[in-house]
């Protein structure tokens, strides 16, 4: 084994450890995986669903509404299913302030409109697929807002870092994703296996000790059009090597979306 190698086989040892953890107290790691930014098949995106068909595994396609073509929604691969993610993805964020296509200042009404509008055209273009639930670019979307989600038809919320509660609102369910395979703010590439790895393993180990809702699916958020080589290699491996772990489990968003609060 080479240096480099030995060094990335250290770097999954954390996840593999921490799975053993889970192994050890009877439980499976959930897992659930998101991808932003859909509107058209491109090459990306055909190599993400290759990648979900491949694998057999469940898929949660955040689509842009205004921007989406109908094609898209083509022969999508049997474990695809579709989430609202915005309504057109554009900043309305005043200068200054973190990007948002819904900031503070925006009427509520109007915004519930917009989402309701785009949540209508995805359901339905993506037919049986929809998963009505909503996604907010950036993952930003104020509390009152989101409390009013289910008028819009919507019965899911998703947006990033370990949830507060599971229904934030009546009717309607809170899953996040929490591993963010993409470095943002430095130059937009891959993070690396040993940050991706370090984020999962935060959040395994914090439901594992009851710190963190130890029923939310941990989630791995993709974007597609934004992957360079080492990202595209890391999620075909991940996938790869936690598809036949025991101590794992994927689940499908639709029934996740579909949960209600007893
Ligand atoms: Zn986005």
């Amino acid at each position: 084994m080479d240096r480099d190698t030995a060094m990335v086989s250290e770097d999954w040892a954390v996840l593999d450890d921490e799975l053993a953890r889970w192994r050890e107290a009877g439980r499976s790691a959930t897992f659930w995986w998101r991808d932003d930014d859909a509107v058209q098949r491109t090459p990306a995106l055909e190599r993400l669903l290759g990648l979900a068909r491949e694998f057999e595994m469940p898929l949660a396609l955040a689509v842009v509404p205004a921007a989406a073509q109908a094609s898209l929604f083509d022969a999508l691969p049997e474990s695809v299913c579709v989430l609202q993610h915005g309504v057109d993805h554009r900043d309305r964020s005043s200068a200054g302030a973190k990007r948002s296509e819904f900031p503070f200042d925006e009427p509520a009404d109007a915004a519930l409109a917009r989402i309701a509008e785009g949540g209508a055209r995805l359901a339905r273009l993506a037919g049986a697929r929809w998963s009505a639930a909503f996604a907010p670019p950036w993952n930003r979307l104020p509390a009152a807002l989101a409390a009013r989600l289910p008028a819009a038809g919507l019965r899911g919320l998703s947006a990033f870092g370990a949830r507060a509660c599971a229904y934030p609102a009546a009717g309607l369910v809170q899953v996040n994703t929490h591993v963010d395979l993409i470095a943002w703010r430095e130059d937009r590439g891959f993070v690396g296996v040993r940050s991706a790895l370090a984020q999962a393993v935060r959040h395994l180990a914090a439901r594992r000790r009851g710190e963190a809702d130890p029923d939310e699916p941990t989630g791995w958020l993709t974007h597609h059009l934004q992957h360079d080589a080492a990202t595209w290699d890391f999620l075909a491996r991940l996938l790869a090597s936690m598809r036949r772990d025991p101590a794992v489990r994927w689940l499908s968003a639709q029934p996740l979306f579909a949960a209600q609060q007893t």
